[in-house]
């Protein structure tokens, strides 16, 4: 049936275990951060087979779902906690990252009112400008937090390349090690977990071979998919086949390259630009942007190009094709990171596992 996404378990375990391996040696435990598979839990026992214990998702349903499939490991919220889904929180992770004083007050009521312990890493924006306090508010608002029982501050902690693209650095990471100093007299405990995340960290760890105080390492994309978008590259020590597209075409007509008729948006507001190649050979696939990324498709054959597409539909050119290609024959794709979440997280994408060395 297709679309059909194969995931190959082999890969994505090897993959894990060389991040292991690589934080290991670094003196950092791993993170697996599986909110890119909704919490799959064939691949999230890949991982626990490669010597990964906790598991970090942004969705509660996410790690509800890993728990109900005996996923036995520690789980970390890694997106602050919703005030309307705290009970959940302090039921079903182990711990959660938080940038609130009024959600850490319901997580300590919540947390007394279960006799549960909930583990807390007070996030602070070292530059990405997504989650985080900032700096200058950071013993203040400790003072605050460390007052409150049920809860256990056990971190601090960034994410860096995930919305304003910032790299990580030695300078934003230095930030946090002078934090946990401050810390240290705040909370009377030199034992601070200082985790940092995601994959593009990777980079500066390999670069300068220093683990700049980072204790733990929140990746994902690293493991799942060997790349790092952030960064822009191949990591050449991970496997790339770890996710591979295959979709039907349905259709295959000779066109010309340039639509006809007076121009308006196309079906999600934008303006369609279209170089004229003359008459081309083009084939419609029978998936589309509710499934997938259509600009994160990279055709594993040679000569096909990716134009574009509509919900339900993605028009390729295959004059070039180096293999022959009618309707009913299917086609391969490579995926990005978020045509890989999107295909993972669509209902009409069958999920095929496969084990290959
Ligand atoms: C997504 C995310 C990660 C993992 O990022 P990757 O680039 O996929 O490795 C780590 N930490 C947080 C808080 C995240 O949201």
């Amino acid at each position: 049936m297709f679309p059909a996404l194969e995931i190959n378990l082999s890969a994505i375990e090897e993959n894990a275990r060389e991040v292991v391996r690589f934080c290991d040696s670094y003196g950092m435990q791993v993170v697996g951060v599986t909110k890119g598979v909704c919490g799959d839990p064939k691949i999230a026992k890949a991982m626990l087979n490669s010597g990964i214990h906790i598991f970090g998702d942004s969705r509660i349903q996410n790690i509800e779902k890993m728990r109900e499939n005996n996923i036995n490991a520690r789980f970390m919220l890694i997106r602050s906690p919703m005030v309307s889904e705290i009970e959940k929180v302090v039921e079903l992770a182990d711990y959660s990252i938080n940038s609130e004083l009024s959600v850490l007050k319901k997580l300590s009521e919540a947390s007394l009112e279960h006799r549960k312990s909930h583990k807390v890493i007070i996030m602070v924006d070292v530059g990405d400008r997504r989650e985080g306090i900032m700096p200058s508010d950071f013993v203040p608002f400790l003072r605050e937090a460390r007052k409150l029982r049920g809860i256990e501050i056990v971190g601090i902690g960034t994410n860096v390349g995930c919305f304003g693209g910032v790299l990580p650095s030695p300078k934003n990471h230095d930030i946090l090690r002078k934090l946990k100093e401050k810390a240290k007299s705040i909370l009377g405990t030199n034992n601070l977990i200082i985790s940092s995340g995601g994959t593009v960290v990777l980079n500066l760890l390999e670069e300068r071979q220093s683990s700049y105080g980072i204790s733990q390492l929140r990746i994902g994309e690293g493991i799942l998919l060997g790349t790092d978008s952030t960064g822009n590259r191949v990591i050449p020590w991970l496997r790339q086949d770890t996710f591979t597209l295959e979709a039907e075409i349905i259709e295959v007509k000779w066109k010309p390259s340039l639509p006809e008729g007076s121009m308006g948006k196309d079906a999600f507001g934008n303006t369609p630009i279209f170089e004229d190649k003359g008459t081309r050979k083009r084939a419609i696939l029978a998936i589309g942007k509710q499934d997938i990324e259509v600009r994160g498709l990279f055709p594993l054959y040679n000569g096909i190009e990716v134009l574009g597409g509509s919900s339900d539909h993605t028009i390729i050119d295959i004059t070039e094709s180096e293999v022959p290609l009618t309707v009913g024959d299917t086609v391969k794709f490579k995926l990005s990171y978020s045509a890989m979440l999107r295909g993972m997280t669509s209902p009409y994408v069958h999920k095929v596992y496969i084990y290959k060395n």
